[in-house]
């Protein structure tokens, strides 16, 4: 028996990826997907990278060195150890299934559904959006908080200029995770330093929360009862397109995934944007794109350097005509990053700009760096 492409879609929606996962690993609800540890056995993954998207069924591992994702389908074959394609469809009784379709009528077709789908997208991203914009429009002054202390001590960022308009601090921000299946709890709660994200028409987009110890000497350390610990770092609101403005707009500026390694660019005199995740700052890359083999690890390949340009990314401002690139030396695999980073220098050069990237020295981020330097400078 043949399958068409409709066909073998309607299968994939059907199937319980959801469960199959769960019986790998524990997923916990972060907004509108589910993410846990990535169940790959050769992924000792730390920091929950895997992530479950119950409105398209699919699942993807955004560690560098591992960046698995795919249906239901490859789930099978991946993980499972299924051999073909047609032996996935038939566990999944995709022969009964299909014999069903024919009597879907046009208001369950995919095009309608997918407008559904769509709609109901669009109308969580604007409650998200919402919900952030509430946060930081009740967070305080940034001066003379513990999150100024936490920039100016503790990361050495002393002396610069703190963008004022989109830092802000909060006092006693709750930390909502899933502590079990569908049961939300505020598991920790404290003051965190809020950032806001804005689109190209300066609209805002999502609040970045980074939550500190008490007296700012560090981030907060938030634990499970089972033992997980929860990155203090969260975004709230649809991001991915937006970026988080520390600098002006300027002809050469810095580009970098994280707050803290934005600001140290700006120690060096550097204006900065930040893209809040490595996917926003260096987009998709080809669906069809070449993937080298990994030189450290057997069997892997790296993610493409060839970019996928429809994908969203951050925004940049119209001046920016050079821009350097802001990596972190202290990944664990440096050669995935490199290649995710060449994908984003090659976009830029595509669409006309010089880029280049900058590498602290190893086993440094940019915020280690000018730690570094200033021990030095003592
Ligand atoms: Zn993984």
């Amino acid at each position: 028996m043949r399958f068409s492409e409709f066909q073998v879609d309607k299968i994939k929606q059907s199937a319980n990826l959801y469960e199959r996962i769960c019986q790998h690993t524990t997923l916990r609800r972060a907004g509108r997907q589910y993410s846990g540890k990535c169940p790959f056995p050769d992924h000792d993954d730390r920091n929950a990278s895997f992530v479950f998207d119950p409105i398209k069924n699919t699942f993807r591992c955004y560690s560098t060195e591992c960046d698995r994702a795919g249906s239901i389908i490859d789930w099978m074959m991946e993980f499972e150890g299924f051999r073909s394609f047609l032996d996935c469809i038939r566990d999944l009784n995709g022969e009964e299934l299909v014999q069903n379709i024919g009597q879907d009528n046009e208001r369950k077709g995919p095009v309608y559904k997918r407008q559904k789908m769509e709609d109901r997208i669009a109308a969580d991203q604007e409650k998200a959006r919402a919900a952030g914009y509430r946060i930081f429009k009740a967070g305080h002054a940034l001066s003379g908080s513990v999150a100024e202390t936490y920039l100016r001590e503790t990361r050495g960022l002393g002396d610069i200029g703190l963008p004022e308009a989109v830092l802000r601090f909060a006092s006693d921000l709750p930390f909502w995770a899933e502590v079990r299946k569908g049961k939300f709890e505020v598991v920790h709660r404290g003051p965190a330093l809020l950032a806001a994200f804005q689109y190209r028409d300066n609209r805002f987009a999502a609040v970045h929360q980074t939550w500190l110890k008490p007296d700012g000497s560090g981030k907060a350390e938030i634990v499970l009862d089972d033992g997980q610990q929860l990155p203090a770092k969260k975004i709230r609101g649809p991001f991915m397109g937006s970026s988080l403005r520390l600098g002006p707009p300027a002809p050469i500026m810095g580009l970098g995934e994280g707050i803290e390694t934005c600001l140290s660019g700006m120690a060096h005199g550097l204006s900065c944007w930040a893209a809040g995740s490595l996917g926003n700052l260096v987009g998709r890359g080809w669906v069809h794109g070449i993937r080298e083999p990994h030189p450290k690890r057997i069997g892997q390949r790296l993610p493409t350097t060839q970019p996928d340009f429809t994908s969203v990314r951050m925004d940049l401002p119209y001046r920016l005509r050079s821009a350097i690139i802001l990596a972190d030396s202290d990944s664990k695999d440096l050669d995935g990053l490199k290649a995710e980073l060449e994908r984003a220098v090659r976009r830029a050069r595509c669409e006309g700009r010089s880029a280049r990237i900058l590498w602290p020295p190893l086993g440094m981020d940019m915020n280690d760096w000018i730690m570094k330097e200033r021990r030095d400078a003592a």
